[in-house]
């Protein structure tokens, strides 16, 4: 079953996405929804074989998990509401009794439950656990074919151990497991810091594979020892220039609501401006908590961190973090707050009409306004500011954090003398030392060495089995296709008979696919009845490695070989080109050495 289209459909923006569609890989069913047709089924077995060689040296052992799972077991944890309400991205139901059930986007969970029943003793320590599943997750932006969709193939592990040592060996050997995996498959790929949520202390890393289609930004040292998702990334922000001393003032700002304005009208400079943000954090029990953040006004917030912060802050998870407009202050019926004029120093009082909303605000100051010694902000009346005001001046520091963006450009934080370069990254893998915030919610306890009960310590790790299959062909492809890498390509040789009439091209070409075949070689035989070079332009497409054409000069015994990467042809006799191919295809085999 080889269907190729001529275009691709318009919702097709990368050119990944347009080639496995227009190749015949995939099909769409409907919104992030794919069905993963022959020629791409074997492109993800192969992968899948490369992670189970590889997992399984590691001593992994390989199991397969529920996907409907108990709402019980997410409400334990706190990942429940979250993950169903809002923005929440867990497809969710009611079986016939009317109990709740979610279809599982990742398997903490299942997976704690069952290794707190099945473990009991350290002795029975380390074991790690893995599954290739399909995972479903209602994501708010599905797109880009099998990059961002709502049903797909994950490889997740876990690992369970008696102590923070031994997660830490686990995690460094799945990480040597991983950047082996990504080489056999042929993509190029690099390690980034990333965010490792609210848990704080505990090292996750991601996997990237650079591409300017990716939706990650990674910033990256010049010599690549430094290299961190934006999420995660810290840096020296540029020197502020400090304000003259001088007397606090109020100074009148009429129709100056942003920095720039400020800026413009005043005179001063933007990073000489606190710039004050009211922010809105949903908890998981529902609770509407307002935020009062205080950054440097020539810097970005970046709300991970900020997520981050505001849960260790308040001890709760975060169903969701948004911003606020002046529409939705006077939504709440808070219509004295000065949008605009907002100071450090905003009353809580300014809150007690709230409808929904915590009548206190959580504060912080990002570590950019804390270390200014005078500044210019909002005086917290109408088109009113303050300049030259200390942190004294305003009621003193609230909390200080570091929630800034790192930005391209900045100074690298292990090496003022480099500067941060951007990337964009497609995240492929992404390996997390967890801890024992599931263990500990799920009681999941095993007996230590002195007798005693303690939680497990927990390692996660997960592959993107079907994002990968398509950021190969976003890292490998040129004007007329997809160029597989040999070992995750659904056939290692395209045999063409360039004329299906002609009985000698029809004879020689069965041969050869039956002598590859019996050598152990991934062969399609293109006998299709078509012009010769619609079943080039389809051979182009499809990206096989390699391909041999049977075609006139069959009857001197001799065919094409063409090697799809850099389009290299030579003619050569029938008997040769089969050696040739075996002996590429095992040594490409065996290339990699462990
Ligand atoms: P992302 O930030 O891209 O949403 P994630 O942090 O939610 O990813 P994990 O929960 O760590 O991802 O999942 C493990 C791996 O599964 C990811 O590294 C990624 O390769 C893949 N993955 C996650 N979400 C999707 C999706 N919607 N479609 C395809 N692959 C996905
Ligand atoms: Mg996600």
């Amino acid at each position: 079953m080889l269907v190729t289209l001529r275009d691709a459909p318009a919702d097709a923006e990368i050119i990944s996405h347009q080639l496995l569609i227009r190749g015949g890989f995939i099909k769409r069913i409907t919104s992030g929804i794919y069905a993963y047709l022959p020629l791409m089924w074997r492109v993800i077995q192969k992968i899948n074989c490369i992670i189970r060689e590889e997992l399984n040296a590691k001593g992994c052992l390989e199991a397969l998990l529920p996907q409907l799972h108990p709402s019980d077991l997410w409400k334990k944890t706190g990942r429940w509401e979250g993950y169903t309400a809002g923005e929440g991205i867990m497809f969710n139901l009611k079986d016939r009794q009317g109990r709740e059930l979610g279809l599982g986007p990742t398997h903490e969970e299942i997976i704690t439950q069952i290794a707190g029943e099945s473990l009991h003793s350290y002795k029975q320590l380390p074991v790690n656990l893995y599954q290739i599943q399909t995972k479903f997750r209602d994501e708010i932006r599905p797109r880009f074919g099998l990059m961002r969709s709502r049903e797909f193939i994950m490889k997740d592990a876990y690992s369970f151990h008696a102590n923070e040592e031994d997660l830490k060996t686990s995690y460094a050997s799945m990480d040597d497991a991983y950047r082996k995996i990504f080489e056999r498959c042929g993509i190029k790929t690099v390690a980034v810091e990333a965010d490792s949520g609210a848990i704080g202390g505990a090292a996750s890393q991601e996997f990237m594979v650079t591409a300017d289609a990716g939706e990650d930004l990674i910033l990256i040292s010049k010599d690549g020892k430094y290299a961190a998702n934006q999420e995660k990334a810290i840096s020296i922000p540029k020197a502020a220039i400090p304000l003259e001393k001088n007397a606090p003032i109020l100074i009148e700002t009429k129709n100056q609501n942003s920095i720039n304005e400020l800026c413009l009208n005043q005179n001063f400079q933007a990073d000489q401006i606190i710039k004050v943000i009211v922010m809105l954090a949903i908890l998981e029990n529902g609770r509407e908590q307002p935020v009062l953040i205080s950054i440097r006004g020539d810097q970005e917030l970046n709300e991970t961190k900020l997520s981050n912060e505001i849960s260790k802050f308040l001890n709760k998870n975060l169903i969701a973090l948004k911003s606020i407009t002046e529409d939705d202050l006077d939504r709440q019926g808070l219509i004295n707050i000065p949008f605009g004029s907002i100071g450090p120093d905003l009353e809580d009082v300014m809150l007690s009409n709230a409808s929904s909303w915590n009548k206190k605000f959580v504060r912080f100051a990002d570590k950019t306004a804390a270390e200014l010694e005078l500044f210019v902000c909002g005086a917290n009346k109408t088109e009113q500011h303050r300049a030259f005001s200390s942190w004294s001046d305003v009621g003193g520091l609230p909390k200080v954090v570091d929630i800034r963006k790192a930005k391209p450009g900045d100074q690298c934080f292990y090496d003022n003398k480099q500067f941060l370069i951007e990337k964009r990254g497609i995240e492929v893998g992404h390996i997390f030392q967890l801890g024992r915030k599931y263990s500990s919610s799920l009681e999941a306890n095993f007996t230590n060495e002195k007798g005693s009960s303690e939680p497990f310590w927990m390692g996660c790790y997960g592959i993107g089995v079907s994002r990968i299959a398509q950021a190969a062909v976003e890292q490998s492809h040129d004007q007329s296709g997809i160029i597989w890498p040999l070992s995750i390509s659904p056939f290692e040789v395209i045999i063409v008979i360039a004329n299906i009439k002609d009985e000698v091209q029809n004879r020689l070409g069965e041969d050869i696919y039956k002598q590859l075949r019996h050598k152990g070689i991934d062969v399609l035989l293109d006998d299709r009845d078509e012009r010769a070079g619609v079943k080039f332009k389809d051979a182009d497409l499809i990206g096989i490695p390699w391909r041999v054409v049977v075609g006139r000069d069959s009857s001197s015994g001799k065919v094409e070989l063409l090697k799809r990467s850099d389009r290299s042809v030579k003619l050569i006799e029938s008997e040769i080109v089969v050696k040739e191919l075996i002996a590429e295809i095992s040594r490409k085999k065996s290339s990699i050495s462990y």
